[in-house]
């Protein structure tokens, strides 16, 4: 009875908090979001992995797009998804992870389609998962590189909202040469460092945030040309010196939206 008590008093407090309208602040690089609404551990055709060091909140709509992903690719066959690292509980910078990620717009899901053992919590922590490039950088490794994989970023292009979606520019290249027919979804996959063992998928900022900043569309075509080549030429070249990371500026917003106590889960 005191427990079912303590529920009722609890509850207008959850449903209040939940109900906060979603805001996002900023554009790619510095920002923040309100109600945003975080992930569940699992779902239809997907897991979640590394929750310890991962933060799993984002806007509704990219969290229903997600959840859409490992529907679809579960519906075609596909094994288990794993997923981590959306944005924190409002955004903003996280230790570790490149400039994104700080509007509850970007989302990285493992390209791993093996058949998916039962895992330990501990073990689902600690998950590493193979690069699916070979080790000069140059292409993909015949013997991990799968129709299914690119059957999946294709998958990641149709969703509702998708802005672009970064692979590993040898990733790119392999997908240029094996696409026959319809090739215009090739125009959303964009090459871009790391990113040899997962897909990170950028959403544009939904409609009626005025406050959010997008940036601008991937150039017209399939990529699959000169600018796809450059990145390959990098690689003969001696790594640049890598500039020190500066802390973001953020909108003055997010200095209130930071602050706030984090909307509850969805159980
Ligand atoms: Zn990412």
């Amino acid at each position: 009875m005191r427990l079912r008590l303590t529920l009722l008093l609890l509850l207008p407090f959850w449903s209040a908090a939940a109900q906060e309208p979603p805001r996002i602040v900023g554009g790619p690089g510095a920002g923040c979001i309100a109600g945003a609404v975080e992930l569940p551990p699992e779902g239809p055709g997907y897991e979640t992995i590394r929750r310890s060091h991962s933060w799993f909140w984002g806007y509704p709509s990219v969290i229903s797009a997600l959840e859409l992903l490992a529907q679809r690719a579960q519906a075609a066959g596909l094994p288990t998804l794993y997923m981590n690292d959306i944005s924190r509980p409002h955004g903003g910078p996280t230790a570790g992870l490149h400039a994104s990620h700080m509007l509850g717009l970007d989302a990285d899901v493992w390209l791993d389609l093996h058949l998916k053992p039962t895992l330990t919590p501990a073990q689902r922590d600690a998950l590493q998962v193979d690069s699916l490039v070979a080790p000069d950088g140059r292409g993909v490794d015949p013997g991990r590189w799968t129709p299914a994989h690119a059957l999946l970023l294709r998958m990641a292009t149709e969703l509702p909202g998708v802005d672009r979606v970064l692979v590993n520019p040898a990733i790119k290249k392999q997908l240029c040469l094996e696409t026959i027919g319809n090739r215009s979804w090739l125009h959303l996959i964009r090459p871009w460092y790391g990113h040899s063992a997962h897909m990170h998928i950028h959403f544009r900022c939904p409609p009626g945030q005025p406050e959010c900043r997008d940036q601008p569309p991937p150039p017209p075509g399939d990529g699959c040309d000169a600018s796809l080549d450059w990145w390959f030429a990098q690689l003969d070249k001696p790594a640049p010196p890598v500039a020190p990371a500066r802390p973001p500026k953020l909108p003055a917003a997010c200095a209130a939206i930071l602050q706030q106590s984090p909307s509850p889960g969805r159980g």
